[in-house]
C-alpha cells in the first residue's frame, strides 16, 4: 500500500557551527553573520542602498537564505539577504526601518561559478565578490572609500573606517599590504557571528491552534486586565463597550502568543521558518501588515519566510550595549521570481514586536 502524501508543510531554520570556509559563495550557504556570502558577484547593493533609515549608517549582514526555485532556469541558484542597523536606537515598535532584505538569483550557467557542485576543499583564491567590486574591509559590502594614507584598502563609510583603524589598522597603514594584518580576515566585534542555517521539515503533529477558552476564563482574565490595569480607577472617563473592547484585544494577543510559543516549543531551538506562499507564524495578533508592497515588476510579494526571536541568542546582540530585537520578520518576496540579471532587487520585510 502506497503511504500517504506528506502534507506541505513548514522548514525549520536551525544554527550550526560550521568550517567556514563552506560558508563562502561558491557553496551557496545559508547562514548568520559574518560577510554577506553574495550570489551574484556583480551589481552588490550600494552603501545608500544598505544604509539604516533611521540613522543612515551602514547595517549589518544578518543572515542569507539560499532557496533556489526550480521553476524557472534563471531561479536555479537563489539567495535571500538581509541587512540589519546595529544601533538600537533605530530598533522601534514594529517598524521595518532598520532592516533590508534583498533577492539576487542565477541561472545554472553563469559568469561566475562552475555548473558542478565545488568540491568541499579549502583553496587559495575564493571565487566571491571582491573580484568584481571594491569590497568594505570590515562588513564584506560595496566600499568606495579608500584609505587616503595607504590606499590599500577600501570602506564602505567613515564608521568602517574608524572600525578598522581602532582594530589594527592604525599600526597596519604604515606597513606594506602584506605586511598588514589588519586587512587579512579579521573578525570585527560590529559583526554578528558567523555560522551555519541548516532546515530540517517541521514535524507538527498538532496542527490544531489552542483550543478557544470558555466563557468562564474569559470573564477571569477580563477581571484580571481590570485588576492589573487598575482600570475602574484610572479609565473613569471610558464606557462599558470601549472596556469591554480593550480587554478582548488584550486578550486576541495573549492567544496569539500562546499559539505562537505553543508552535515553537515543539522544536524550541529554531530560529527561522520558511513556508513559501504560506502564512507566517504570528507572534501577537496584531498589527498585520495591511499591504504588501507589489513587487516593482507589478507582482504581488508572498510570504517566503521569518526569522524568530531565538536568532537573538545567536547574535551576541548584549556586546552592542543595549539590544536590538523583534517578535518576528517576515520576508515576502515577489511571487513571479522576475528576471534581474546579475543585479539585487528589494523585497519587503515586515517586523511584528510583542508589545
Ligand atoms: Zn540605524
Ligand atoms: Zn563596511
Ligand atoms: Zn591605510
Ligand atoms: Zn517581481
Amino acid at each position: 500500500m502506497a503511504a500517504p502524501l506528506p502534507k506541505k508543510c513548514v522548514e525549520l531554520g536551525f544554527v550550526e557551527n560550521s568550517e567556514e570556509f563552506l560558508l563562502r559563495s561558491r557553496f551557496f550557504p545559508s547562514k548568520l553573520g559574518g560577510r554577506p556570502a553574495w550570489l551574484s558577484l556583480e551589481s552588490i547593493p550600494t552603501t545608500e542602498q544598505l544604509s539604516c533609515v533611521e540613522c543612515m549608517k551602514p547595517t549589518i549582514f544578518l543572515l542569507q537564505v539560499y532557496s533556489p526555485c526550480t521553476l524557472k532556469l534563471e531561479t536555479f541558484h537563489r539567495t535571500l539577504f538581509i541587512f540589519v542597523c546595529s544601533n538600537p536606537d533605530c530598533c522601534k515598535t514594529n517598524s521595518n526601518k532598520n532592516l533590508h532584505v534583498f533577492r539576487s538569483q542565477l541561472p545554472r550557467e553563469n559568469k561566475f561559478y562552475s555548473s558542478d557542485p565545488s568540491p568541499e576543499i579549502e583553496v587559495q583564491n575564493e571565487v566571491d565578490a571582491s573580484l568584481f567590486n571594491k569590497l568594505c574591509v570590515v562588513c564584506g559590502c560595496l566600499g568606495l572609500k579608500t584609505c587616503s594614507k595607504c590606499h590599500n584598502v577600501n570602506y564602505c563609510s567613515k564608521e568602517h573606517q574608524t572600525v578598522h583603524w581602532k582594530s589594527g589598522h592604525k599600526v597596519g597603514c604604515n606597513l606594506s599590504k602584506e605586511a598588514d594584518v589588519s586587512t587579512k580576515e579579521v573578525k570585527f566585534d560590529c559583526l554578528f557571528p558567523e555560522m551555519e542555517l541548516v532546515t530540517e521539515p517541521e514535524n507538527n503533529e498538532s496542527e490544531k491552534d489552542c483550543v478557544e477558552k470558555t466563557d468562564e476564563e474569559k470573564m477571569k482574565e477580563y477581571d484580571e486586565f481590570l485588576k492589573k490595569e487598575n482600570v475602574s480607577q484610572t479609565c473613569g472617563e471610558m464606557s462599558e463597550a470601549e472596556l469591554q473592547k480593550m480587554a478582548s484585544k488584550e486578550s486576541e494577543n495573549d492567544k496569539q502568543l500562546r499559539r505562537f510559543k505553543k508552535r515553537i516549543s515543539q522544536e524550541p531551538e529554531q530560529v527561522l521558518r520558511y513556508d513559501k506562499g504560506g502564512e507566517p507564524l504570528w507572534i501577537a495578533s496584531d498589527p498585520k501588515p495591511e499591504v504588501i508592497p507589489d513587487c516593482k515588476c507589478g507582482a504581488k510579494r508572498q510570504f517566503e519566510f521569518q526569522v524568530l526571536p531565538h536568532l537573538l541568542s545567536f547574535m551576541n546582540v548584549d556586546k552592542l550595549g543595549a539590544s536590538i530585537d523583534w517578535g518576528t520578520l517576515c520576508v515576502y518576496t515577489c511571487s513571479e521570481n522576475c528576471s534581474i540579471g546579475n543585479t539585487y532587487s528589494r523585497e519587503y520585510i515586515f517586523k511584528q514586536d510583542v508589545v
